[in-house]
């Protein structure tokens, strides 16, 4: 669903992203961990167009998101972007939005459905994440764990094809952590595809079906993730997935 080929990314002189290739097929999660500045934040949302890979390509589903460098062109790239949801580490919901309306929007003026049928799969997407007694109130009322289900049920809003999250509970305790992390974890039994940063190895242990290690720009080690649990290969693969044996 997702075929990132040959990408190299430059800051200005700072290389990265180098040679990164990385396939994700339909229905699989994939996690990808590294340190800070590895070019995770920068892969992912290469894979939406939000940052543009000055060589190498990318297909979504089925279209050419990147060729040679070269991102699709509007008005093409707006419809083909919808179908990769991303999820931030900060949530960046509308704070004079009720909850409902936050997650209806983007259904009822990107997708033109009317105002009644968006209220109504808000909701429903707002019982997924089990915030459909709070369909009436405002952001700022919510706890962090909250805000991010609703970014979540926003995010699904748009009826993605694929979901993409970076460090989603970054900035979250321990306790509003696990709640994020159990709708996430609903999100793949129910088959969504996902491309996940994350720092939570014992949600990757349960949840992915594929690790992918990077390190200074480069794919370091990916594979099954019971495999790089078990016979980690890459010294850095072994040196992050040791904190979580
Ligand atoms: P973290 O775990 O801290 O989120 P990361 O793996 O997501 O790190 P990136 O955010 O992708 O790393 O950054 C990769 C490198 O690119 C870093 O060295 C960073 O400083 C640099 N970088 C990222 N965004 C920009 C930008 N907009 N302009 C210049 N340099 C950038
Ligand atoms: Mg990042």
């Amino acid at each position: 669903i997702i075929e990132a080929l040959n990408l190299d990314k430059y800051f200005d002189q700072h290389h990265v992203l180098k040679q990164v290739s990385l396939s994700v097929a339909r229905g699989e999660v994939v996690v990808i961990i590294g340190p800070s500045g590895s070019g995770k934040s920068t892969f992912l949302r290469c894979c939406n167009g939000l940052e543009v890979a000055q060589l190498g390509s990318i297909r979504l589903c089925g279209q050419q998101l990147l060729q040679d460098g070269k991102l699709l062109t509007e008005p093409d790239l707006n419809i083909l972007r919808r179908q990769a949801g991303m999820v931030f580490q900060s949530f960046n919901l509308f704070p004079h939005l009720s909850i409902l309306d936050n997650v209806a929007i983007g259904p009822h003026k990107i997708l033109k459905q009317g105002r009644a049928f968006a209220r109504q799969l808000a909701l429903e997407l707002l019982e997924k994440v089990g915030l459909a007694h709070k369909a009436q109130a405002m952001p700022a009322s919510l706890s962090g764990g909250q805000k991010q289900r609703v970014a979540i049920a926003r995010a699904l809003a748009l009826q993605p094809e694929v979901m993409l999250f970076d460090e989603p509970t970054s900035a979250l305790d321990p306790e509003l952590t696990r709640e994020v992390l159990e709708v996430m974890k609903q999100l793949a039994q129910d088959g969504m595809t996902m491309i996940i940063v994350t720092h939570e190895m014992n949600f990757a242990r349960e949840v992915a079906d594929r690790l992918v290690v990077m390190e200074d720009g480069v794919i370091v080690e990916q594979g099954p993730t019971r495999t790089l649990f078990s016979s980690p290969t890459h010294p850095r693969t072994r040196a992050l997935l040791q904190h979580a044996l």
